[in-house]
């Protein structure tokens, strides 16, 4: 699909439609939240943005590309004055007192934004269920999950109900909802993006990142988004990526792939089938095709859930109930925090707030944790080996096509181990794209650590190659 952030850009220029036109339809089709995607609708502050942009088109000023397209966001992303509740019951009430680096980049360049968007609470999940607005529902089969834990954003952009969305990957959570939906979905390298106001979760994994129906548009929004923060020191400066960049497949001459995900017992043998066909279409294109040792599922999964949960377990200390969220009185101080954490965290929350409190507790944390952070390194210095033999790493974004709505409550393990594909680019901090091709799920393309381009370039080639 062409950008659809160009086209309506040229609509509003050639005064085609009014941005206010557009606004309005736009939370019309959110407001029956026919997917259960939506947290908040921003209709008052999205309205009175249009109308400026409305009032500049009428006045014969020029708008930037980005200026009056309606987006999403994840309701993890501050935006001051609105709710953010990281779909919980702890901040069911909370008002965002700052807005986020990421967020405002994209108000400065003109976006709108329209929804807080449903995700699993605190980015626990992969599906969009571990949420108090009800399961998301998948844009194709309202039966099964939206996929998460950016669920809702992935389903409205699918729907076209937002133009972009903006979710938030620490393990997966970009990539495997828009393999689900069938739409774009990056995870950029670590530090690319400021994560200032994005609530925290696993903060050595997390990433911001675009959701979007083509390459260009995920490209025009990482653009703005991308950038140094004095806010958020692990960031770094990058340089724009412009459409001729990613024109050419010039740089990119061997492919790698995982043999061990292709060859595991895990996998859906359709999604197998149609990864090795995607493999022989690239290698008919004159692309070499390396097969790679890996990391086994079990090794990568219990590695991040190790460093996940320690983190996120860490993170949350902060709510009980006094600086941040809903507090419930008990007896005395203690009891207060401990019933206000019991009553507003979810059942998966707590498993990981007590598993995370248990890998870093004394006796266990040089067995676990530390542990852990040596298999990191080992995972990190497999892919800097990978990548002096291959210039992209393909996979396939999950093993099997999304779950019934109600399976993955049942059995986490389960749900732990659907990770397994996506979990190893986090630990390595590199860029990665889900493109919504080759299987049901969709492809994902990877990169070395800084190498986003390369990821957008191999992701325009895919386009015309399956
Ligand atoms: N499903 C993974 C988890 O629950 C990834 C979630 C995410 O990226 N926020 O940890």
């Amino acid at each position: 699909m062409a950008s659809q952030i160009r086209k309506i850009h040229q609509q509003l220029m050639d005064k085609e439609i009014t941005c206010t036109q557009l606004v309005q339809d736009k939370l019309k089709a959110l407001k029956p939240n026919t997917h259960n995607t939506v947290n908040a609708l921003l209709d008052d502050v999205a309205l009175e943005l249009a109308a400026k942009v409305d009032a500049k088109i009428k006045n014969g000023d020029s708008i930037g590309l980005l200026e009056g397209i309606p987006f999403g966001i994840k309701d993890v992303y501050m935006l001051q004055g609105t709710y953010t509740t990281a779909s919980s019951d702890l901040l069911k009430h909370y008002k965002s007192a700052y807005t986020a680096t990421a967020i405002q980049k994209l108000l400065d360049a003109g976006a709108i934004p329209l929804v807080k968007e449903n995700c699993d609470s605190f980015g626990h999940g992969s599906s969009s269920e571990n949420t108090i607005f009800g399961a998301v529902k998948n844009a194709t089969n309202p039966n099964l999950v939206g996929g998460g834990s950016s669920g809702g954003s992935a389903v409205n952009v699918a729907l076209d109900y937002t133009v972009f969305s903006i979710g938030g990957d620490t393990g997966g959570s970009i990539r495997q909802p828009a393999g689900y939906n069938s739409v774009y979905g990056l995870k950029p390298t670590y530090g690319r993006v400021s994560r200032y106001g994005l609530m925290a979760y696993a903060s050595s994994t997390d990433c911001v990142g675009p959701i979007a129906k083509s390459v260009e548009d995920v490209c025009i929004v990482l653009n703005a988004m991308s950038g140094k923060d004095v806010k958020d020191q692990t960031t770094y400066a990058s340089k724009e990526i412009l459409e001729t960049d990613i024109a050419t497949t010039d740089g990119i001459k061997t492919v790698g792939y995982f043999k061990n995900f292709i060859e595991s017992e895990a996998i859906h043998p359709d999604i197998k089938s149609s990864f090795l066909a995607a493999i022989e279409k690239i290698k008919a294109k004159g692309i070499a095709v390396k097969a790679l040792d890996f990391f086994d599922a079990n090794t990568l999964v219990s590695t991040y859930y190790t460093l996940a949960m320690a983190e996120t377990a860490s993170n949350l200390s902060r709510l009980d109930g006094t600086n941040y969220g809903n507090r419930i009185e008990a007896e005395n101080l203690k009891e207060t925090y401990a019933v206000t954490r019991s009553k507003n965290f979810s059942e998966e929350t707590k498993r990981r707030i007590v598993g995370g409190n248990q890998v870093l507790s004394q006796g266990f944390s040089d067995e676990i944790y530390l542990k852990g952070l040596k298999l990191r390194d080992q995972i990190s210095e497999n892919f800097e080996n990978d990548f002096k033999e291959v210039d992209i790493i393909l996979s396939p974004v999950t093993p099997n096509t999304p779950p019934k709505i109600g399976d993955s409550l049942k059995d986490p393990m389960a749900m732990y181990l659907s990770d397994a594909y996506t979990v190893g680019f986090s630990l390595g901090e590199l860029p990665t794209l889900t493109v919504p091709q080759g299987t049901a799920t969709g492809l994902q393309i990877t990169a070395a650590k800084h190498n986003d381009e390369l990821v957008l370039k191999f992701a325009n080639f895919l386009k015309d190659t399956i």
